[in-house]
């Protein structure tokens, strides 16, 4: 079930008139569907590189000053090892577009890259077949998600980022287009994966007819996982060079508020929804994800990767938990969903349609 809201009340919410009135009816609709229980998932940044020029991120191929790295099977699974160890039932291998992982140019075909991707989910899937497996590795054909799936993969995450092309285009190269994007979407739909979409709020150019456009696209996808955060600008990117050179758009207070009121309408909209509180929010604020859990978020994903890559996957400046140890992260999570009232539960964790 979803929840139809005007576009006027959605405007009228995204401005503000009261957050805490907000926020208290996102929290009874989560507490309805899923009470007070917050779902863990084991993050594995298994891969910088990246074959894309996305104007916004610290990994863009374009990126010079960074040193790539890519984890072998074996450091994976130790990974999923260690997450076990700690309570995870849900590992999430995010990368970047790696070329040693791509499908086939024109989808069809069998690439090196999918045997590859596909072997290291089938083994996770073989050890940990309790655990849910979730792909965040950008755009495929519908074979190399129908292969990935088979494979052993049941969630896939893929920000839309902008709905409207407009806004798109601005943020992106022009090889990237909001159409193959969103084919991706409904194919991962189709295929059977539990499917996050998502944005960046507070991106360069976006205004709040763009966030409508995001909300409307959403309404007609529906999907299972939805991931908003913050912008965040990385020096060495196109638009974090120019944004630090015209100083425009929200500041840090503002880009918080728009990002926590748009979760609460995230969650009035789509009360079965898993919403993460992201990485991003606590880095734009020490407080961001108990605010975030407060403002209608379900789901922590702490670090699982290595110590020694973390900061190797930079996607903007002064992104945290990049020196310490999984327990470390594990641990400190579980104080910060206890403090603003909420338990974590380590079950699987699978989205509760109705
Ligand atoms: N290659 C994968 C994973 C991308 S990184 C994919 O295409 O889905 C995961 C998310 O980080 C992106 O979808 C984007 O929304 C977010 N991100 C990237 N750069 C960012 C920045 N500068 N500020 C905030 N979030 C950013």
């Amino acid at each position: 079930m979803t929840i139809k809201l005007s576009d006027l009340d959605k405007l009228q919410l995204l401005r503000g008139a009261s957050d805490e009135a907000l926020f208290a009816e996102a929290d009874r609709i989560r507490r309805e569907v899923y009470g007070d229980a917050v779902y863990l998932r084991g993050l594995i940044e298994f891969t910088n590189y990246c074959r894309n020029d996305c104007y916004y991120c610290g990994i863009r191929k374009g990126n010079r000053n960074l040193s790539r790295y890519r984890l072998d099977k074996e450091t994976i699974l130790g990974c999923c090892r260690e997450g076990y160890g700690l309570g995870y039932r849900t590992f999430v291998l995010q990368g970047g577009e790696d070329p040693y992982f791509a499908d086939a140019p024109h989808g069809g075909a069998v690439s090196d890259g999918d045997r590859r991707l596909c072997d290291i989910v089938a083994s996770i899937h073989e050890e940990f077949p309790d655990c849910a497996i979730t792909l965040s590795v950008g755009e495929r054909s519908r074979e190399s998600y129908q292969r990935l799936f088979e494979a052993g993969a049941r969630r896939y995450l893929l920000r839309h980022e902008a709905a409207s092309g407009e806004l798109y285009r601005t943020l992106h190269p022009a090889e990237m287009s909001i159409e193959n994007r969103k084919r991706c979407l409904y194919d991962l739909k189709d295929i059977g994966y539990q499917v996050g979409a998502g944005l960046m709020v507070g991106a360069p150019g976006q205004t709040l007819t763009h966030l409508l456009d995001d909300l409307h696209f959403m309404e007609d996808l529906k999907p299972d996982m939805i991931g908003i955060g913050p912008y965040l600008r990385h020096a060495d990117t196109p638009l974090g060079k120019s944004s630090a050179a015209c100083a425009q758009g929200l500041d840090k207070e503002e880009k918080l508020k728009l990002t926590l009121r748009l979760l609460a309408v995230l969650r009035i909209m789509f009360p079965y929804a898993l919403i993460p509180s992201t990485t991003a929010l606590g880095t734009i604020d020490p407080n961001g994800r108990e605010l975030g859990l407060k403002a209608g978020a379900n789901v922590v994903m702490p670090n699982l990767s290595p110590a020694e890559v973390r900061e190797q996957y930079e996607l903007y400046d002064n992104k945290i938990c990049t020196g310490e140890e999984s327990a470390q992260c594990r641990s400190c999570l579980e104080q910060r969903v206890m403090s603003a009232g909420y338990r974590i539960v380590t079950d699987i964790g699978d989205v509760k349609h109705e």
